[in-house]
């Protein structure tokens, strides 16, 4: 999984005590190095880590990686996992290969037909990936197209066609009065979750759901398709995970519980809160299109129109779709590697790095692109080892599995280790590592500066640093539509983190303090059998720069993170984000007419909350604060936010900062609580998630407090 998107800081890291450093060479000769007592001797060994990654060995290896198809649980996912163990192990990590039982569905059989009014037959899918100049496709290996978390069933109804199957798309279609009860919606890829689509789609009624990919999304409208160039050509599907996300992730017989091999079955819930209990099917446009052009009834509305060569109508009428879904479900053993390098001086706290393995098909740049980068990042720390060198903290390197199934692998080790988790001060996520040359990042806030730090001291291929290319390709915050932090002036954009990859567990259950990288480009071949190592070559990174890139920032997280004297968080920068969030909710409470709702108490709690962060500080610069208690107490700030009793109606999620939206899945929504009660005009709940946030902040600002 993981389509994604990505401030600042330069005048508070200078007032940080252990602090800002010049670095002694090019090109990281300002590069600023937060929390550390001797930056020289820090610097020296950051030199010693970044001249080791190859682009050459990280090519190599994601051609090993991408051989062949490795769904979850298969024979060939399995071989990847030895793969990567042996890699761990040459490194010098103890590492061991986790299995959990978890279910997951392989399709049986699925089956698209659509019938005119008169019987006559308009097509009958899926279509077989063939492309003659790319074979990828013709491998009796590869999955038939299909949904991980898919009912199974047999329905024939009449279609409509949803757009992107939005809450406000199905709010116009009921302005139209298209009803979807009973029908096949017909649902595009893009601008939401399609787990959301499934959703919001049987929550209407429908009878099941086709998922296509329209050419103006990912294909023709946006540029050559593959194999002349990278979007996706007529007969690409999108396969994909439409687990309820938004409710919990992992395993779904299990919320809150991990799904290791000897847990009883009556220890597992018949009852899936977190799956659809609808049939749904991705498509490619080569199939959706014969649908879309026979359907009738009112004409598509301002923005439904895609990129196909018709005029596109919403039904019903003109055309009855027969589905059929066959999904086998099994408690299926999947396989996470886990590499550990002990901490010499501070055991107990892990820094937790992380990439899933596991693909839809071939996965070159989802997500091999991201293991790829990982191994060159693992022997580089290992070339460390070599020399003498330990960690201070505890370092872990992890290869989920079954993160396309619904970040199962991840959930269920975050589960597992949630006791040992409440001492992780870091998880670095990387999913799709490359698909082009443009450096993005998302993290929590407290992070933001971490990050643009680390991208300071890495070169980028094209001259200068990662950090410079990233603020020459990136737009500015006021170009982004999300409701992110606020960036400080003239400061490259850094998202939130909302979900579809394996940050979701650490960060919105376990209250660990997350990033997610990556180096993104034109992509149309998502999680179809074309997102292969030839479309990689062509398309992404020719030279594999962009993959020992990715292996540099990913390792150099690890690296500083596991050694800082002083844990290099920014609480300024958070507490200056939750206002921002808290003048958001405010006005969108004002438009859904609850200008009741009593803001102040979380405003003046949040005020309490930025000046003890401010304190906190210039306790640093002042060189008073014993490092031990700062730690512990900056540690404790993140997981202030954490309520034990959860997200109403979703108590896995934990966090009242981020969570990902129920109406929008990838993307964050932040101060889920109180915004979500505000958009379902519910004003007491607001009011009572507003309580539980002013408590939240209260406890952060305790937690800062005590590092005096
Ligand atoms: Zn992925």
């Amino acid at each position: 999984m993981n389509p994604r998107k990505p401030l600042a800081l330069g005048v508070i890291s200078a007032s940080l005590l252990f602090v800002a450093a010049s670095r002694p060479q090019a090109p990281k000769s300002a590069a600023p190095l937060t929390g550390f007592r001797d930056p020289a001797a820090e610097s020296k060994i950051e030199d010693q880590f970044l001249a080791v990654p190859n682009a050459a060995r990280a090519g190599q290896d994601l051609k090993t990686l991408t051989a062949e198809p490795h769904l979850a649980g298969t024979p060939e996912d399995y071989q990847t996992a030895q793969f990567v163990a042996r890699k761990f192990r040459a490194a010098g990590l103890e590492t061991t290969i986790v299995p959990y039982r978890v279910l997951i569905n392989y399709p049986k059989k699925v089956q698209v037909t659509a019938l005119a009014p008169d019987g006559r037959q308009l097509m009958s899918g899926p279509t077989p990936e063939h492309l003659a100049r790319d074979p990828a496709g013709d491998n009796p290996r590869v999955a038939m197209p299909f949904n991980g978390s898919s009912a199974s069933g047999d329905v024939t109804a009449q279609a409509i066609y949803g757009n992107y199957c939005r809450l406000e798309d199905f709010n116009q279609l009921a302005a139209e009065h298209v009803d979807p009860h009973g029908k096949i919606v017909l649902c595009r890829y893009g601008q939401n979750f399609r787990g959301i689509k499934v959703y919001l789609a049987e929550q209407r009624g429908a009878a099941g759901v086709l998922i296509y990919s329209d050419p103006q999304d990912d294909g023709y409208v946006k540029g050559d398709p593959w194999p002349i160039g990278p979007w996706r050509p007529d007969i690409g599907v999108q396969r994909g995970s439409v687990q309820y996300l938004f409710k919990y992730s992992g395993d779904p017989e299990t919320p809150g519980v991990a799904s290791t091999v000897d847990l009883p079955d009556s220890a597992r819930q018949s009852a899936y809160g977190n799956q659809p209990h609808i049939v749904s099917i991705p498509l490619s446009y080569h199939d959706a299109a014969p649908i879309l052009q026979a359907l009738i009834g009112p004409g598509a509305p301002q923005g439904w129109q895609g990129g196909l060569p018709f005029r596109y109508h919403l039904g019903p009428g003109g055309v009855t779709v027969h589905l059929v879904s066959d999904q086998d479900y099994q408690r299926r053993l999947i396989w996470d590697v886990i590499g550990t390098i002990p901490g010499s001086q501070s055991p107990n706290e892990w820094v937790v790095t992380g990439s899933h393995r596991d693909a839809w098909v071939y996965g070159a740049v989802d997500p091999s692109s991201g293991n790829a980068a990982l191994l060159e990042a693992v022997r580089a720390t290992g070339e460390l080892l070599r020399h003498g060198w330990r960690p201070r903290r505890t370092i872990l390197f992890c290869s989920w599995d079954a993160e396309e199934q619904g970040l199962v692998g991840s959930t269920e080790w975050v589960e597992q280790h949630m006791q040992d988790l409440q001492h992780a001060v870091a998880y670095f996520n990387v999913d799709v590592a490359v698909s082009g040359s443009d450096f993005t990042a998302s993290a929590v806030p407290s992070l933001q500066r971490f990050v643009r730090q680390v991208t300071q001291a890495v070169p980028s291929p094209l001259g200068g640093t990662v950090y410079e290319e990233w603020k020459v390709s990136h737009p500015t915050q006021d170009e982004h539509h999300s409701p992110a932090a606020p960036d400080p002036p003239g400061e490259v954009h850094i998202g939130d983190l909302g979900s579809g990859s394996d940050y979701t567990p650490f960060l919105q259950h376990a209250g660990v303090p997350s990033t997610d990288i990556g180096s993104e480009g034109p992509y149309g071949v998502y999680h179809s059998a074309f997102d292969d190592f030839a479309w990689f070559k062509q398309n992404a990174d020719p030279n594999f720069v962009y993959l020992q890139e990715i292996a540099r920032v990913l390792g150099l997280e690890t690296l500083r993170m596991a050694d800082a004297d002083v844990l290099p968080y920014d609480y300024v920068a958070y507490a200056r984000a939750i206002g921002s969030y808290l003048d958001a909710a405010k006005a969108s409470a004002g438009v859904a007419h609850l200008r009741s709702l009593g803001f102040a108490p979380a405003r003046e709690a949040n005020a309490r909350f930025l000046a003890a962060a401010q304190q906190v500080n210039s306790l640093q610069s002042a060189g008073s604060g014993n490092a031990d208690r700062l730690n512990a107490a900056l540690r404790a700030t993140e997981a202030a936010f954490l309520d034990s009793a959860g997200l109403p109606g979703r108590p896995w999620y934990k966090h009242l900062i981020y969570a990902p939206g129920v109406y929008t899945g990838y993307a964050a929504v932040v101060l889920p609580g109180v915004t979500e009660a505000i958009q379902a005009h519910n004003g007491p709940l607001a009011a009572q998630q507003l309580t539980a946030l002013t408590q939240a902040l209260d406890r952060a600002t305790q937690a800062l407090l005590s590092a005096r």
